[in-house]
C-alpha cells in the first residue's frame, strides 16, 4: 500500500499526504497537498462517507492536483490542496471534530488553507477557524466572502455560454434543453440562471426533499436519478459528484455540450477525447466551476474583499473559455487537455520567474 501511495504521488509530484486522527472526537481525515509554486495550498474539506480509505486518499490526492490546475488556469495565485474527512455528514458531524481537524490545519503553519466543499458548511468552517486563522471560506460576519455557490454558478453560466456560441453560433440559451444533475448549493443556484436565460431546464436528485423544493419554487421537468443520462438534451450540466462522464454514462449522452459545477468529472483521462469523438463539447470542470473560487479568494487583492471586482473576475470565465476553444482548434487537443496546458504554461513561467527571484546571492569569494 505504502509503496502504491507514494508511487502515485511520484508521479503527479505531489508534496504531502497528511494523515489526521484524533479518536476522542471521531475524526479520520486526509488532507493533500499537491502543489505550492503560485501559493500555499488551497482547497476545501470534503466529509463523505467513503467505502474505503484507499478511496479517500485517492480523491484526496485527486482533487487536491485539481485545485493546483484551477488556480493556475484561474489566474489566482494559490496552490493545490484538498482535505477529505471520512463520515457521514448528516451523521458524525461535530464542533469538537471541527476544532480537531482545525489544530491539525493550524499545525502545518499555512502550508494548507481550508474551505467549504461536499458535506461541509459555513457553520463547520467557524469551527475550524475557532483553532486556526488558516481558513478561506467564512461567512461574511468572520471575515470572508460569505456563501460562495451562488458565484461558482454564475461562472458555470458564464462558460456555458461560451460553449453554446461555439457551438450554436449564438450567446442566450433560449429554448435549449439543459438537464442539471444535483441540486445541491451550485445546482439549486445555476437552475434560476438557466431559466433566466430561457433554457428549458429539468432536473434530478437522489435527495426527494431537495427536488421537491426545487420543483415547487421553478418550472422545471424532474428526471428519476438514473435517467439523466439517458435524456434527450442540448446540454448536460453535472453539479453532483465527480467520475460520472465514463464508459458507461459517454455512449449514452445525447447532448452537444457538457458543462457543470461537479469536481473530476471525468473519470479517467481519455473520457475526455471519448466526448470529443462523440461531438460533445467539454467545458473543463476546474476552468466552469472557479466562480467561487475567484470570488472567495478576492479578498488577497489590494484593498480587501470588493464585491463587484470579484464578480467582474468571475464573468471572465466566458473570456477563458472562449480562449480554450481556441486552443483547442489551434492545438488540436481534447478539451480536458487544452485546460491543462494553459495552467501549465502558467505554473511553468511563475515557477521559472520564482527560482530566478529566490536564487541565492553569490558568496564573496
Ligand atoms: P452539495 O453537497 O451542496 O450538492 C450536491 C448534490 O448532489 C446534493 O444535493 C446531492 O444529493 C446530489 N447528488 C449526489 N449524488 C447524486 C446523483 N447520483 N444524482 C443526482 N444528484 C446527486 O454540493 P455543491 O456545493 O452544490 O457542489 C456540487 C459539485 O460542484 C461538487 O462536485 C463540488 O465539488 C463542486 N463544486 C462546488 C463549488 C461550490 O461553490 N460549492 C465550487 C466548485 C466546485
Amino acid at each position: 500500500m505504502e509503496s502504491r501511495i507514494l508511487r502515485y504521488m511520484e508521479q503527479y509530484d505531489y508534496e504531502n499526504l497528511v494523515f489526521c486522527q484524533e479518536r476522542a472526537v471521531g475524526l479520520r481525515a486526509i488532507i493533500a497537498i499537491h502543489d505550492t509554486t503560485l501559493g500555499p495550498a488551497t482547497g476545501g474539506a470534503r466529509m463523505w462517507t467513503y467505502a474505503t480509505e484507499w478511496e479517500a486518499i485517492e480523491d484526496a490526492l485527486r482533487l487536491a492536483r485539481g485545485m493546483t490546475y484551477k488556480y493556475a488556469a484561474a489566474g489566482v495565485n494559490l496552490g493545490g490542496g484538498k482535505c477529505v474527512i471520512l463520515g457521514d455528514p448528516k451523521r458524525d458531524k461535530s464542533e469538537a471534530l471541527f476544532r480537531s481537524l482545525g489544530r491539525f490545519i493550524d499545525r502545518l503553519g499555512g502550508l494548507y488553507l481550508t474551505g467549504e466543499d461536499v458535506g461541509t458548511t459555513l457553520r463547520d468552517m467557524e469551527y475550524i477557524r475557532m483553532e486556526t486563522p488558516y481558513v478561506v471560506t467564512l461567512p461574511a460576519a468572520w471575515g470572508g466572502a460569505g456563501p460562495i455557490a451562488p458565484a461558482t454558478a454564475f461562472g458555470v453560466v458564464q462558460g456555458m455560454k461560451a460553449c453554446v456560441e461555439a457551438v450554436f453560433g449564438r450567446q442566450r440559451l433560449d429554448g435549449l434543453r439543459v438537464v442539471v444533475q444535483g441540486l445541491g448549493a451550485v445546482g439549486s443556484e445555476v437552475v434560476p440562471l438557466l431559466l433566466e436565460e430561457g433554457a428549458q431546464v429539468a432536473v434530478a436528485d437522489i435527495d426527494p426533499e431537495k427536488v421537491q423544493r426545487l420543483s415547487a419554487a421553478y418550472p422545471v421537468t424532474v428526471l428519476d436519478p438514473q435517467a439523466v443520462y439517458d435524456a434527450e438534451m442540448d446540454i448536460f450540466c453535472p453539479c453532483a459528484l465527480g467520475g460520472i462522464l465514463n464508459d458507461d454514462t459517454i455512449p449514452r449522452l445525447k447532448c452537444r455540450i457538457v458543462c457543470g459545477s461537479a469536481n473530476n468529472q471525468l473519470r479517467d483521462e481519455h473520457h475526455g477525447a471519448l466526448l470529443e469523438a462523440r461531438g460533445i463539447l467539454y467545458a473543463p470542470d476546474y476552468i466552469v466551476n472557479a466562480g467561487g473560487t475567484i470570488f472567495d479568494t478576492d479578498r488577497f487583492n489590494p484593498g480587501g474583499f470588493q464585491r463587484e471586482r470579484a464578480m467582474a473576475n468571475v464573468a471572465r470565465i466566458y473570456e477563458t473559455m472562449a480562449a480554450l476553444i481556441r486552443l483547442r482548434d489551434e492545438e488540436k487537443l481534447p478539451m480536458a487537455r487544452a485546460a491543462d496546458l494553459l495552467a501549465e504554461r502558467r505554473l511553468a513561467a511563475v515557477g521559472q520567474a520564482k527560482r530566478l527571484a529566490t536564487r541565492p546571492e553569490r558568496v564573496p569569494e
